[in-house]
């Protein structure tokens, strides 16, 4: 579904991505891991199109992601950052709701998928008049992820979005999303930098380094066959709270 071939991006000489080969399936949700800067996001905003590779290129459902043709390519995609980014002067039902007025959706179209999406991701109804600002911070990312499924897109790109979560808001939310991805049968591409969350939600897990891509598989291959001794010391950086407590019992 979507597949980077020596994908390479630089910012005035910082090197985010270098080379990168990265195949994500249709259907599956792909991890992507790592110490902070090391691409991860540069990943999705040059998926989405929000930047261009400097060299290389991006294929999505077989065709390359030229800069013509990417108004129309992100319509088939979903994008969920960390903070939400909901526009603060729209209620929860505006933001949903804008692409879709934009394309001229008639409004018992708009009515009907908003009710149904307010369903799938357990938002409250009465929620759907509030601004964000009158939410809570685990209310404002279903609407973002409303607002991301609006459209029906093949593709969801999620930047961290339980990252600025409590934990028990984001465990609630974490059993939520896998739920969806699961049932929509969505390719979805997800950036956190927690392991048990990479876990829980990959089919595959992509563990970034300096730009570069260091091991891709599951969280039981990375520890069991590390392609090199930065994938061993990244896994066990991600101390567990029970092992934490057999040493401070
Ligand atoms: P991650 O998501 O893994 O934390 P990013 O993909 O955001 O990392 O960034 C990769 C590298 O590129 C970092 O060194 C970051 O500082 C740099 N970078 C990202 N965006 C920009 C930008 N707009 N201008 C300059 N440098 C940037």
């Amino acid at each position: 579904m979507l597949e980077l071939s020596h994908v390479t991006k630089h910012y005035a000489g910082t090197a985010a991505l270098e080379d990168c080969d990265l195949n994500m399936a249709s259907g599956e949700t792909t991890v992507l891991i790592g110490p902070s800067g090391c691409g991860k996001s540069t990943i999705l905003r040059l998926i989405i199109g929000l930047q261009l590779p400097d060299a290389g290129q991006i294929q999505f459902a077989g065709q390359p992601l030229e800069p013509a043709k990417l108004p129309a390519l992100r319509q088939r995609m979903g994008y969920v950052l960390q903070d939400g980014g909901l526009f603060p002067h729209l209620s929860a039902r505006g933001n949903v709701t804008l692409m879709a007025q934009h394309l001229g959706w008639a409004s018992q179209r708009i009515d009907a998928r908003v009710e149904e999406l307010a369903e799938l991701t357990h938002f409250p109804v009465d929620g759907l008049d509030r601004f964000p600002v009158q939410l809570s911070g685990g209310q404002q990312q279903r609407v973002s992820l409303m607002r991301a499924l609006m459209l029906d897109p093949e593709v969801l790109l999620l930047d961290e979005p339980l990252g600025a979560l409590d934990p028990m808001i984001r465990f609630e939310l974490q059993n939520d999303l896998r739920d969806i991805f699961s049932r929509l049968n969505k390719t979805v591409v997800m950036v956190t930098h927690d392991l048990a969350e990479a876990a829980f939600f990959g089919d595959t897990i992509v563990l970034l380094r300096d730009g570069r891509i260091i091991q891709q598989g599951t969280l039981r291959q990375m520890l069991h066959a590390p392609a090199d001794e930065f994938v061993t010391r990244f896994i066990h950086a991600q101390r567990a709270p029970l092992e934490a407590m057999e040493e401070h019992p």
